[in-house]
């Protein structure tokens, strides 16, 4: 049986703006540019922000599914006081054929292409489907996706594709809500990542990730584990030590 390692990534150093203009047209991007979970109580309460809008920048031929999307929005229902509601916004964009990309890269690119930007109550959230794949995969060891910044996360689409829908392999759609679902919930703090820990949960060995089996912040989901134990049809959950986290840092 093939075994492939998939990984799911954050950065928690703060990614550079190489090329941003230093004009004040760009003063007002400056929120959603700073260090991955330095938002988590913005997206968790209703305190600062009362909306949430998700601009999907997606390159041509990687659009997520629906279904996925779908799930994600739920589960922001779920975890977050959101009472202006979570909606969408889509834009496609042509393939920049720099596989594999770098984080900087990534970076890069969402300066070029979002529009999306907090703007009064309303929080907004960067979420890229690139084509191609991350520069840290390894033989074997593939990244899926990567929270970086405070509001910013890319899926690595083209290799998300190539990990699902074959015998083995898991449900395109579930692998895709997994990977969105925990992506998000480093930008929601976890672990110890800009939410503090009510008991100590971190793998510290493996960042800022929880040390339970089977939790959705656990920090790998190898094949034959969570997703063959789920038959492809339940997203993981967080475990009650990453939701006591959250809750106690205004979410839901
Ligand atoms: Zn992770
Ligand atoms: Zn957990």
């Amino acid at each position: 049986m093939k075994r492939v390692l998939y990984l799911l990534l954050f950065v928690l150093t703060f990614v550079g703006c190489s090329k941003d203009s230093t004009s004040e047209d760009e003063d007002f991007k400056r929120a959603n540019r700073q260090t991955t979970g330095a938002s988590a109580n913005d997206f968790l309460s209703d305190e600062n922000f009362k909306s949430l809008t998700i601009e999907i920048i997606y390159v041509s031929g990687f659009r997520p599914s629906q279904e996925s999307l779908d799930n994600l929005k739920d589960f922001i229902l779920e975890r977050t006081y959101k009472p202006g509601g979570v909606s969408f916004v889509e834009k496609e964009i042509s393939s920049p054929a720099e596989s594999p990309y770098t984080i900087q890269e990534i970076a890069d690119l969402e300066n070029v292409y979002r529009e999306t930007y907090n703007a009064g109550d309303d929080l907004a959230l960067s979420i890229m489907f690139i084509d191609g794949k991350s520069d840290q995969d390894e033989g074997n060891s593939v990244v899926l996706g990567t929270a970086y910044r405070n509001t910013s996360m890319v899926i690595y689409q083209n290799t998300l594709q190539q990990s699902s829908n074959q015998p083995g392999e898991p449900d395109k759609v579930m692998l895709e809500s997994t990977v969105l679902c925990h992506e998000l919930s480093h930008l929601f703090g976890l672990v110890n990542l800009g939410t503090v820990m009510i008991e100590d949960h971190q793998d510290e060995a493996n960042g800022h990730h929880c040390d339970v089996e089977g939790c959705l912040m656990n920090y790998q989901v190898e094949s034959g584990g969570v997703f063959n134990l789920v038959s492809g049809s339940v997203i993981p959950s967080l475990d009650p030590q990453c939701l006591a986290d959250l809750r106690a840092n205004g979410g839901r």
